[in-house]
């Protein structure tokens, strides 16, 4: 029986779908349960709704201040010091998961396995490398320290509601030490009326095929209808047609909506490694040899100025979003 922690990742007051998926990962460790830490002020209503979650043993609560704002040198340490009670502590493979793990994992003289994507047994793991192309196993040795894994979402699915009573919520988790090396500066959140694209059912991307930041705001109107979210390619993030936070692909977001709708995007290796656990991939690009439809389940051949239109036109007509 594994002791399993999963270090919740929040959104303001809710638990960010990275922290779901991750705790499915947890639940293929110890189908009975794993704990949840949730840190930092304001993390009550998070807590209660990790403890309503399925899979979940326990949250433990830390005090209110010290955590926020997020810095991986504040975390790590007293991550280290909960890790003494489990044999694994997981977290999503986010930019704060892949700051704050390797750090615990040295502090504590643990085995740091980085974005699991498969569960073989309580120490063999998959995970994917060379830009999605080959599947490792890897094996933590009996006799090596405990282990700390980032979690791969898009491998995941996210765990639903509990059906029973929720899970009790402890604060126990030690006070935070200050680190006086490290000044966190400030966020600068992307504003968008559109869903979370690492977490979105559907997404609309573009890329450089776009030729401009506002010919790219045309898939606005579409992503509306669908109910989708943004995406854009590395070279329309570079050409400055979508912002940063758009980008997918293996230096961008990794995500696996129902159905990715891939307009005027070639099909590069680090573009698709980004997309391969899509449900649905339709691509729209005016080269019938464009490598984009090898992996693409619907390919449409044609000017996306001319389909992308009708597509916005065709779903108005259904009655679809607004
Ligand atoms: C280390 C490394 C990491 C990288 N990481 C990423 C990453 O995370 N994400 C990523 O996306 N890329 C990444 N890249 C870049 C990647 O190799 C490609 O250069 C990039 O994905 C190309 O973007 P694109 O498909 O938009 O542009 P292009 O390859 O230029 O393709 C544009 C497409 O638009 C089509 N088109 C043009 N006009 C129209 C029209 N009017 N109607 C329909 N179709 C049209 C063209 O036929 C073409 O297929 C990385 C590269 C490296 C080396």
């Amino acid at each position: 029986m594994s002791r399993i922690l999963v270090v919740a990742e929040r959104h303001h007051e809710h638990l960010t779908e990275g922290t779901r998926k991750t705790l499915a990962c947890a639940a293929a460790l110890a189908p009975e349960g794993a704990d949840l830490a949730v840190l930092g002020a304001g993390a009550d209503a998070a807590a209660d709704e990790g403890a309503r979650l399925a899979g979940v043993a326990r949250v433990r609560l830390g005090p209110q201040a010290g955590f926020d704002p997020p810095l991986a040198t504040v975390w790590a340490p007293v991550l280290a010091r909960l890790a003494a009670d489990y044999d694994a502590v997981l977290m999503p493979a986010s930019s704060l998961g892949r700051d704050v793990t390797p750090r615990a994992s040295a502090l504590a003289s643990g085995v740091m396995i980085t974005e699991v994507a498969e569960v073989v047994d309580a120490r063999t793991f998959r995970r994917f490398i060379y830009a999605g192309n080959v599947r490792l196993t890897v094996r933590a040795r009996p006799e090596a320290g405990r282990l700390f894994l980032t979690v791969r979402p898009a491998s995941w699915p996210a765990v639903g509601e509990r059906t029973g009573a929720a899970a009790p919520v402890v604060r126990d988790v030690p006070d935070p030490v200050p680190d006086p090396a490290t000044r966190y500066v400030g966020l600068e959140e992307h504003a968008s009326e559109r869903p979370d694209l690492q977490s979105a059912k559907r997404v609309v991307s573009g890329g450089r095929g776009l030729g401009s930041a506002e010919n790219f705001a045309l898939l606005e109107g579409l992503a509306r209808r669908l109910g989708a979210a943004l995406g854009a390619s590395r070279a329309a993030v570079d050409a400055g047609y979508a912002p940063n936070d758009l980008q997918v692909g293996q230096t961008g977001k990794i995500i696996a909506p129902d159905l990715y709708l891939a307009v005027a995007i070639s099909g590069a290796i680090q573009h698709v490694t980004g997309i391969k656990d899509a449900r649905v991939i339709v691509a729209i690009n005016k080269d019938p040899d464009a490598p984009i439809f090898k992996i693409a389940d619907i390919g449409l051949v044609g000017d996306l100025f001319a389909i992308v239109p009708a597509l916005e036109k065709a779903l108005e007509r259904a009655g679809a979003g607004s």
